[in-house]
């Protein structure tokens, strides 16, 4: 594995929300973090159609705009009774002309495990992928996921996107359910990023 030796990491995203995240956990590592936003930094069309393939179009397109080694992340929720949809189309499924609507994506899902007669568990899960990718076209990945099944009706207030329908193996919440700090400790991103750290740490 290649690892990182930069001081400064692009991370591919405009949501601050990630960027925020991925920032405090690279804090201990003494690298400095830099959001696409901030130097305007076009967002690339996500053709792929897979997590991985999303990723690298997202970390690429960043690391050769700039120079600098860039980090992406792609994530959804696989449903097995739905052969695998929403999967890359995760967020496409909440989107309405005045903007995203979980709850009619979640409604979706829901319906249309019934319409098919999916038998019960419903099981799914959450994956996240990150990449790495280096100036000289050179990429690292690392993937993430947590199993678990959708239930019906929603539970929970925490969270966002698909939680309250998603019931973590082992668990008897909803990621809706759990607070911040719980499900962080185990969700499909905590497993990526575990992974993702070792890249940054040195003999
Ligand atoms: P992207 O990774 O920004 O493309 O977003 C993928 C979509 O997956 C998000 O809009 C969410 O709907 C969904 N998603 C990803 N991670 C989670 C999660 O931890 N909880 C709920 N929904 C998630």
């Amino acid at each position: 594995m290649r690892k990182f030796t930069s001081k400064t990491l692009l991370i591919a995203t405009h949501n601050s929300g990630k960027l925020e995240e991925i920032a405090d956990l690279l804090g201990d590592f003494g690298i400095t973090v830099v959001g696409a936003a901030e130097l305007d930094l076009p967002e690339p069309h996500e053709t792929g159609t897979s997590f991985v393939e999303n990723a690298r179009i997202k970390a690429h397109a960043a690391a050769k705009a700039t120079g600098l080694p860039a980090l992406s992340d792609d994530s959804g929720i696989e449903i097995d009774g739905l052969d695998g949809a929403p999967g890359v189309y995760t967020a496409d499924w909440a989107e309405t002309p005045s903007g995203r609507d979980f709850v009619l994506a979640m409604t979706r899902a829901h319906d249309e495990l019934v319409a098919r007669g999916a038998p019960k568990p419903w099981t799914a899960r959450f994956c996240c992928t990150f990449v790495l990718a280096w100036p000289d076209g050179h990429d690292e990945v690392f993937e993430g996921r947590m199993e678990g099944q959708i239930v019906w009706p929603m539970r929970g207030g925490h969270g966002h996107g698909y939680d309250p329908i998603f019931q973590p193996k082992g668990f008897a919440q909803t990621f809706g359910e759990m607070d911040r700090w719980q499900k962080n400790r185990i969700s499909h991103r905590a497993d990526a990023f575990r992974k993702l750290i070792a890249v940054f740490e040195h003999d």
